[in-house]
C-alpha cells in the first residue's frame, strides 16, 4: 500500500460531542506503549477485525507493536488502566457505565469514548466497533484511505489522542457509492473503510458484511419468465385490448418464433398486477428463492426497465382511482409483502417508484415492510433538487434554477413521504452515454444527499461510473460520495479539497477547484437541462470556458511535473495521475474539436488546442494514454469490444475535418 501526504480536515463537528475535559492520552512514545488492546472473551469476527486494524495501524504510525488481549487475560478493567477496549462486551460496559446502553445503539452507530485513561470503541454489533476504530484513526490520528491501493498513515514518534466523545449513527442505513473502485473483493477493504454497505460492495462478514438482496431491481421477468406468456397470457400486460409480451431488451428470436406478432410489444411490457393467480405464483417463487438465499434481507419486487403497464379493467380501475400507475404496483407489492411478512418477517420488500410509477398514489400506503425506491432519472443534474444551482466553490454564491423536472421530482418525493415509511433512492451522478468527459454536477452532490435525507430517505444508491477505474475524477467522486453518505452534513467542498490535496498534491487543489467551478458555471449559463445521457459537451461547454480550462490543465501538468521532480518520494506517480485525469478533458476536446475550431475561426478567437495537422499525433497519443491506464469503455453500453472503433470514429471526424455531429 502506498502512502501519500495529506492535509486533513477534522470532521467531528456533526457528531454528538461534549464530555467534560479529559486528560490527553499518550498512546505511544519513542518506541514504547503502555496500552493494551482488549477484546471481549467471545469476540465476534468484526471485533477481532477492529482490534487487528487498530493494532496494525497504530504500529504503522508509531512503529510500536500493541498487544491484543482477551478480557480474561488482564487483572482488572478501570478508568485507571491504559486500555483500548473493543466493545460491546463486559469491559466496555464497565467503562461506559449505566448511562450508555450499547445494545440501544441504532444500526451502524458508533460509540467512541474516552473513559479515564482508557478508550472504548463500540457501537451497533454488526459494524459499530469497526466503524468506531476507523473514525478514531481518521478523525483523531489523521489516517486516510483514498483508494484500495493508496492511503495516508502519518508517522509519529509520539501518538496522542485528545478529548473526544462521539456517539453517532448514520441516518442512511443503506449507503452505496456505486463506483468500480468500491466494488468486488479486491476493493472490500476500502469499501469498509469508507463505511459503505451496499449490495454490490462484496464486504466479507469479518468487515461487517453488506446488504444482500434477492434480485436487484427490474425483477418482474426474473420471477415470471417471458416464455410463460404462452401458457398464461393473462399474467402479462393487456395493452390496447390484447395481452402482450416484450422485454425491455427487445424481442428474442425464440419469442418471435413462438408468439404471434400481434402479441409482441417491441417497447416492453409488465405484469397484470391484479391477477390473483399471478400474485400467488409470484409469492410462492419469491419465498422459494428467499429460502435458498437466507442471507438476503431485502427482496426487490419491481417493474421491468420499460413502460407498458397493464391496462386491463381491474388494473386500470386502481390506476384511475389512485391517479397513478403506482396504485396497481403498490396493490401488488403490498400483497406480496403481506405474504412475506408471515413467512419471512426479517425480509423487506423493495419496489421502484420509477418513470411511470414515480408519482405517488392518492390514498394507498405502502405496508410497513415495503421500501419504496424513488429514481431521479428525469432530473437535471447541474441543479439541486431544492431548485437551485450548487454553490460556487470560489465564493459560495448560488442562483435559483427553476427546472420543472426537478420541481416535479421534489413534489413526488414530498408526497411519497405520506405513503411510505421506508424510502430508498436510486440517484444518478454520472453521464452514462459518455463516462469519460466532464459531467458538471460537481457542486450539487451534498445538497442532493441532504435533500434525500431531509425527506426521510434511509437508503441511498448513488449510481456513478461503476464500470471504469478511469473517468471524470472517479476516485474523488467515489470517496466524496461515500463520505457524504456516512455524514450528509459534511462539507462537500472541504471533502473535495481534502481528497485533491491528499491524493494528488495540495499545490494542485486550487487549480482543480477552479476547473470544476468553470465547468459548472458554463453548464449553468447554458440554460440547458443536464441529463445523464450526454454524448458530448456541445449542449453546455462554450469555447471561452474550454480555453480557460485548457490553460488550467496545462498549469496542472507543469506543476505536477515540477513537484515530482522536486520531491520524487513524496510525489511519486503524481504526473501519471494528473495525466490520467486529463483524459476526461481531452476526450471533451476530441468530441467537440470541430465545433470549437469552427467557432474560433469564425469569431477570430483563440482555440487552445493542437492545430488540425497536429491532431493525428495527438489522437495516437490519446489512444496510447487510454491503453496505459486500462481505459477501454466510454459508456454504459460501450465496452471494450467497441472502444477502439469508437476512438477511430471520433478521430476520423477531426482528422478528416468533417463537421461534428
Ligand atoms: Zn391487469
Amino acid at each position: 500500500m502506498k502512502t501519500l501526504n495529506v492535509i486533513f480536515v477534522l470532521l467531528l463537528a456533526p457528531f454528538a460531542a461534549g464530555a467534560a475535559a479529559a486528560e490527553k492520552l499518550t498512546l505511544a512514545d519513542r518506541g514504547t506503549t503502555e496500552y493494551t488492546i482488549l477484546v471481549p472473551e467471545s469476540a465476534s469476527p468484526v471485533q477481532i477485525s477492529a482490534a487487528a486494524e487498530l493494532a496494525e495501524t497504530l504500529q504503522e504510525i508509531s512503529g510500536v507493536p500493541f498487544p491484543v488481549k482477551k478480557e480474561s487475560e488482564i487483572a482488572s478493567v478501570s478508568p485507571e488502566e491504559k486500555l483500548l477496549v473493543i466493545g460491546p462486551g463486559a469491559a466496555s460496559k464497565a467503562l461506559l457505565g449505566p448511562e450508555t446502553d450499547e445494545d440501544a445503539v441504532p444500526y451502524d452507530g458508533i460509540i467512541l469514548k474516552q473513559a479515564g485513561k482508557s478508550i472504548v470503541f463500540s457501537g451497533h454489533r454488526q459494524r459499530g466497533p469497526l466503524y468506531a476504530v476507523y473514525t478514531f484513526l481518521e478523525d483523531e490520528l489523521g489516517c486516510r484511505w483514498w483508494t484500495a491501493a493508496e492511503s495516508t498513515i502519518p508517522k509519529r514518534e509520539t501518538v496522542e489522542a485528545d478529548d473526544f466523545d462521539v456517539q453517532y449513527a448514520p441516518k442512511l442505513i443503506y449507503r452505496e457509492s456505486f463506483y468500480a473502485g468500491l466494488m468486488g473483493e479486491a476493493n472490500a477493504k476500502i469499501a469498509a473503510h469508507l463505511k459503505t454497505n451496499g449490495a454490490s460492495e462484496t464486504i466479507p462478514p469479518e468487515l461487517g458484511g453488506h446488504h444482500k438482496y434477492q434480485y436487484f431491481v427490474h425483477s418482474f421477468y426474473t420471477v415470471i419468465k417471458p416464455e410463460e406468456f404462452l401458457d398464461h397470457p393473462e399474467w402479462f400486460s393487456e395493452i390496447d385490448g390484447r395481452r402482450k409480451i416484450g422485454g425491455w431488451w427487445g424481442i428474442t428470436k425464440k419469442m418471435r418464433e413462438l408468439v404471434p406478432a400481434e402479441s409482441l410489444d417491441e417497447h416492453g411490457t409488465q405484469l397484470c398486477l391484479t391477477n390473483d393467480e399471478l400474485c400467488q405464483t409470484f409469492l410462492e417463487r419469491v419465498r422459494k428463492d428467499l429460502d435458498a438465499n437466507p442471507e438476503a434481507t431485502i427482496v426487490s419486487i419491481s417493474q421491468n426497465d420499460c413502460r407498458g403497464p397493464c391496462q386491463c379493467k381491474n388494473c386500470a380501475k386502481i390506476a384511475e382511482e389512485e391517479g397513478s400507475e403506482s396504485g396497481p404496483l403498490l396493490y401488488f407489492v403490498n400483497k406480496i409483502a403481506e405474504g412475506l411478512a408471515e413467512s419471512h418477517p426479517n425480509v423487506l420488500v423493495d419496489t421502484l417508484a420509477y418513470q411511470y410509477t414515480r408519482k405517488p398514489p392518492k390514498t394507498m400506503k405502502a405496508r410497513e415492510n415495503v421500501i419504496v425506491r424513488l429514481c431521479s432519472i428525469e432530473c437535471s443534474f447541474d441543479q439541486t433538487l431544492d431548485g437551485e444551482f450548487g454553490p460556487s466553490f470560489a465564493d459560495g454564491n448560488r442562483r435559483p434554477a427553476p427546472d420543472p423536472e426537478n420541481r416535479s421530482f421534489r413534489d413526488d418525493m414530498e408526497k411519497w413521504n405520506e405513503h411510505a415509511d421506508r424510502i430508498f433512492i436510486w440517484d444518478y451522478v454520472t453521464n452514462f452515454s459518455q463516462y469519460i468527459i466532464p459531467f458538471p454536477n460537481y457542486r450539487i452532490l451534498s445538497d442532493n444527499v441532504r435533500f434525500f435525507v431531509n425527506h426521510n430517505t434511509i437508503g441511498l444508491f448513488e449510481q456513478g461510473n461503476y464500470q471504469g477505474a478511469t473517468g471524470d475524477f472517479v476516485q474523488m467522486r467515489a470517496w466524496v460520495m461515500a463520505k457524504l453518505l456516512w455524514n450528509p452534513g459534511a462539507n462537500q467542498k472541504a471533502l473535495m479539497e481534502e481528497f485533491l490535496s491528499g491524493y494528488y498534491a495540495p499545490e494542485l487543489t486550487p487549480l482543480y477547484m477552479r476547473y470544476f467551478d468553470l465547468l459548472c458555471d458554463a453548464s449553468e449559463k447554458s440554460d440547458r437541462e443536464l441529463g445523464i445521457f450526454q454524448s458530448d459537451t456541445s449542449s453546455w461547454l462554450d469555447l471561452d470556458t474550454y480555453n480557460a480550462c485548457a490553460e488550467i490543465m496545462d498549469r496542472i501538468d507543469a506543476k505536477a511535473a515540477e513537484l515530482e521532480t522536486a520531491d520524487p518520494e513524496r510525489n511519486a506517480g503524481l504526473l501519471d495521475k494528473v495525466r490520467r485525469e486529463r483524459l476526461s478533458f481531452d476526450m471533451a476536446l476530441l468530441l467537440d474539436y470541430n465545433r470549437f475550431a469552427e467557432q474560433a475561426q469564425n469569431e477570430g478567437k483563440e482555440f487552445r488546442a493542437p492545430a488540425r495537422d497536429e491532431m493525428p499525433a495527438f489522437c495516437d497519443e490519446f489512444r496510447a494514454r487510454c491503453k496505459a491506464v486500462g481505459l477501454n469503455r466510454y459508456s454504459e453500453g460501450g465496452g471494450p469490444d467497441k472502444f477502439e472503433q469508437y476512438l477511430t470514429d471520433v478521430f476520423e471526424k477531426i482528422v478528416g475535418g468533417t463537421a461534428a455531429e
